[in-house]
Formats: structure tokens, C-alpha cells, sequence
């Protein structure tokens, strides 16, 4: 086990690739803090990490809400007294046509994927001890433009900037900041009923596959260990190839 009586905390771990990196965490030896907007399938998730044995604490939060992202952090406080690992994985992705995205979509889109990393962070630094790791989620979309997704390339593209700026200040504290960019992965949010554009997508991936949550989960928990106790700053790009092209 790498990560052995670590404490987490995974935004967005209702489902997807958010549900996936809190149960690879917990396999590698984590206990958990699960949090997302939708808090019924959050209890679901919560049930299934019970069972494995492992100590778990389910908090509804909009992330990108400060008063709940407040919240969320003093009730890790309580519960588990500090935080190791803090993985800023919730995210939105609506296509719309640059001409047709509002001021509101766009304040939206940014504050999800954006402010949340900023408020989620700082927050959680309070109860940080130093060695501690932050981890976000970024996308391939950071890298290389997609049709119908300015305002998301744009939040992608800031997380990847802002964490060179942090990991910059954290360094003192030995506390390191990374971030992970997966290429097209299934998940409940990605989810195209459409088996030819899947096809299309597939054509596009060099290793033939779409990726899995478990996928990401794998750079997450090298990110969070010690085998990684010298990288800060950095953006691991998860697409199966994709970008190489
Ligand atoms: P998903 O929609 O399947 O799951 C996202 C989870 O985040 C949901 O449970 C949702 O309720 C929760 N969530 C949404 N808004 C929230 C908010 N304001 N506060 C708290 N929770 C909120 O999405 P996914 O595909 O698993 O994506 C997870 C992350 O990975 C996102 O940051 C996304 O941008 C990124 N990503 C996904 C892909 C992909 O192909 N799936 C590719 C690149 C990057």
C-alpha cells in the first residue's frame, strides 16, 4: 500500500472519474472524504467504501460555493483532525458554440472548474501539514482546442498556469502541486449513446482504447505517494496518445 493511514479528499467522487480515484485511494490504504453536488449517489459511494472497512465522511458540497467549500474542509477537521491528499477533481463540461455561450455559462463554467481549485485549496491548506500534496484534474483540453468548449478550455487551461504559481509558493512547506490531464475517458458525464462517434473517437486514441476512471486514478495515487516526492508543478497529460498527433 502506498498510501497507508493518509487522509484524502476527492471533490466530485459521486460518480465517474471522481468515484474511481476515491476507491483507488482507499485500496491504497487512504481514508476518504467524499464530496459532490449530488449527494444521493454520493450516500451510494459512501456504502460501498463502508464496506471495504475503510473510515469514510460524505459532505455535500457545491465546490464552488465558498461557504459550503468552508464547510466541507472544518468537518474534515473534526472528523479526521487534518488532511494529507487533496484531489480537486469536480468539473463541467457543456458544449456550446462560442457565439452562443452566455455571460451566466460562462461564470459557471469557471467557477466550477476554476475558483473551486483556488477556494478548495486554500482552504484545505489550513489543515495541511507539510509533505501534503494537491492534486487537480485538468483535460487534454488544456492543450488543444475542441469545438464547442472555449470556456472549459479556458478554466483547463488556467489550472494548469495557476499550479506552477502555487506549487511555487507551497515548496517551503514541502507541500507539492500537480495536476492530470485525461484525454477522453468514460464516464457518466462523457457518456455518448452515439456508437459511431464513439468509433471516431477511438480512431483518434494510438493505444486503440477510450480510458477508463481507473486510468486517472493511477497517475492520481503515483501523484499523491512518495514515488513522486520530487515533481511539483506539473501537468501528467492521461489520453491513451491522443495529443501526440
Ligand atoms: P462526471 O460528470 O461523470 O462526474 C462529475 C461529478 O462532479 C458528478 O458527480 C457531479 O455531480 C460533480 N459535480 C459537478 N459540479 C459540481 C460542483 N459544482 N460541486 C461539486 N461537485 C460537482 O464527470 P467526469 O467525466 O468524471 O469528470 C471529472 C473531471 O475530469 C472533471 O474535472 C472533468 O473536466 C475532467 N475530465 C473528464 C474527461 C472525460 O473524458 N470524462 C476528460 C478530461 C477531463
Amino acid at each position: 500500500m502506498l498510501l497507508k493511514n493518509k487522509i484524502a479528499l476527492v471533490t466530485g467522487a459521486s460518480k465517474g472519474i471522481g468515484k474511481g480515484i476515491a476507491l483507488a485511494l482507499v485500496k491504497q490504504g487512504c481514508s476518504v472524504v467524499i464530496s459532490d453536488i449530488d449527494d444521493i449517489e454520493l450516500k451510494n459511494v459512501e456504502e460501498e467504501i463502508k464496506l471495504l472497512g475503510t473510515k469514510v465522511l460524505a459532505v455535500k458540497c457545491d465546490v464552488s460555493q465558498k461557504d459550503q467549500v468552508d464547510n466541507m474542509i472544518d468537518k474534515t477537521k473534526e472528523f479526521f483532525g487534518g488532511l494529507d491528499i487533496l484531489v480537486n477533481n469536480a468539473g463541467i463540461y457543456p458544449f456550446k458554440s462560442f457565439t452562443e455561450i452566455t455571460e451566466e455559462d460562462w461564470d459557471r463554467v469557471l467557477s466550477v472548474n476554476l475558483k473551486s481549485v483556488f477556494l478548495c485549496s486554500q482552504k484545505s491548506l489550513e489543515i495541511m501539514s507539510n509533505g501534503a500534496s494537491i492534486i487537480n484534474i485538468s483535460s487534454i483540453a488544456s492543450f488543444v482546442g475542441f469545438n464547442g468548449l472555449t470556456h472549459y478550455c479556458a478554466s483547463k487551461g488556467a489550472v494548469n498556469s495557476m499550479i506552477r504559481a502555487l506549487a511555487l509558493e507551497l515548496a517551503d512547506r514541502k507541500i507539492r502541486v500537480n495536476a492530470v490531464a485525461p484525454g477522453s475517458i468514460e464516464t457518466p458525464g462523457a457518456n455518448n449513446p452515439d456508437e459511431n462517434i464513439k468509433k471516431q473517437t477511438i480512431s483518434m486514441i494510438p493505444l486503440a482504447r477510450m480510458g477508463q476512471a481507473e486510468d486517472i486514478a493511477g497517475a492520481v495515487v503515483f501523484l499523491a505517494s512518495d514515488l513522486s516526492n520530487y515533481i511539483t508543478g506539473q501537468t501528467i497529460i492521461v489520453d491513451g496518445g491522443w495529443t501526440l498527433r
